[in-house]
């Protein structure tokens, strides 16, 4: 994110957020402090709103999901990272040029000597003339391919430290469209490949079909079990769901208990087996915790799904599945619904 504020406004934000946070009894921690400067800023109406049902109490502030927001509104993952990897090239590629012009000079004091020895060959006439133009010869081919070797090192190195900045870039590309809890896509490749299939599916004809996947009182299981096992039952939930897609269907961690699925060229009856069989797949799991063996009971999930209209845009779809969704939760989660308008 970036923060174009200056001193006075950035104070002014400041003394606001300094009272609300110390009212709301919010820890002032960086991530904490950087969420609430964003919604004073009011730049993502989505972050107002969310933030919104905290200061009026309809909401509890929770550490696990400020550190989500803070990822989706306040981070700009991978930048930092790219930006310090882009001067290293810089600096490989002066390197780079460096060695090859230094090499370049060499060859042609090489060159000019060679002509030299050429020309002084012609006129020589005896055999100690002719000995000492080969001697010269000798030692500067031997100082000619010290310095190509030098070279050749030197680009060497530079070559292998170019490797691993490309490897470094490939985990940065990947950290970026990646939720590290459960490895699948997140929100923001999400929203990028949505906007993206649904460009097709208007040109294409495609089928798009768009799931919204909820755990049902997640926050009981959180609260019962403790943060850690909530985590591992997002882990579940993303391992079933990675399970019964493939190809250029993409499953995400749209956000904290919720998932959200593409599926391309898929036709509705098969949107609802396919979204029943993981409904039914979850909630037949017997989980228990790795280390005591302790049961932990039935997990489920609610899932609402539409596919894409002819007219539609990434918005007004997203709309219509989590509408879905709602109504599966309103009439007794565990439950499948197609959006019904
Ligand atoms: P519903 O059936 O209506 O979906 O109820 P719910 O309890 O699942 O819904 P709610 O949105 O109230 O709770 C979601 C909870 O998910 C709240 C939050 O603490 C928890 N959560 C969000 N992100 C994480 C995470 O990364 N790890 C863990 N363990 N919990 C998380
Ligand atoms: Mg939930």
């Amino acid at each position: 994110m970036q923060y174009q504020q200056d001193k006075a406004q950035a104070q002014e934000i400041a003394r606001l957020v300094f009272p609300l946070m110390t009212r709301l009894g919010i820890p002032m921690n960086p991530v904490n402090y950087a969420l609430w400067y964003e919604y004073h800023l009011g730049r993502s109406e989505e972050l107002v709103s969310v933030l919104d049902k905290i200061v009026s109490g309809e909401q509890v502030y929770e550490a696990e999901q400020a550190s989500a927001l803070f990822m989706r509104y306040v981070a700009t993952p991978g930048v930092e990272a790219l930006g310090r990897i882009e001067s290293e090239v810089c600096r490989l590629l002066a390197d780079v040029i460096q060695v090859v012009i230094d090499a370049g000079l060499d060859l042609g004091k090489y060159s000019n000597l060679l002509q030299s020895c050429s020309n002084r060959l012609d006129s020589a006439d005896d055999l100690r003339a002719i000995h000492g133009l080969v001697s010269t010869l000798k030692a500067d081919t031997h100082s000619m391919a010290d310095s190509s070797r030098q070279a050749a090192g030197a680009l060497k190195a530079r070559a292998d430290e170019i490797d691993v900045l490309r490897a470094e870039l490939d985990r940065v590309r990947l950290e970026a469209v990646r939720d590290p809890l459960t490895g699948l896509s997140n929100r923001r490749a999400f929203d990028a490949r949505l906007a993206e299939s649904l460009d097709d599916s208007l040109q294409q004809l495609k089928k798009i079909c768009l799931l919204m996947v909820d755990i049902d009182h997640f926050k009981k299981i959180n609260d019962e079990h403790g943060h850690q096992i909530g985590d591992k039952i997002l882990q579940y939930v993303a391992s079933v769901l990675k399970k019964n897609f493939k190809g250029k269907d993409l499953v995400a961690r749209y956000g904290g208990d919720e998932f959200a699925v593409i599926i391309e060229n898929a036709p509705v009856a098969g949107v609802k087996t396919i979204a029943e069989m993981i409904r039914q797949q979850i909630s037949e799991s017997t989980l228990k915790r790795t280390d005591t063996g302790e049961p932990l009971g039935t997990v489920t999930v609610s899932i609402g799904y539409d596919c894409v209209k002819p007219d539609d845009n990434p918005d007004k779809v997203l709309k219509r599945a989590d509408k879905a969704l709602y109504s599966a939760k309103q009439n007794g989660r565990n439950r499948v619904e197609l959006y019904r308008g």
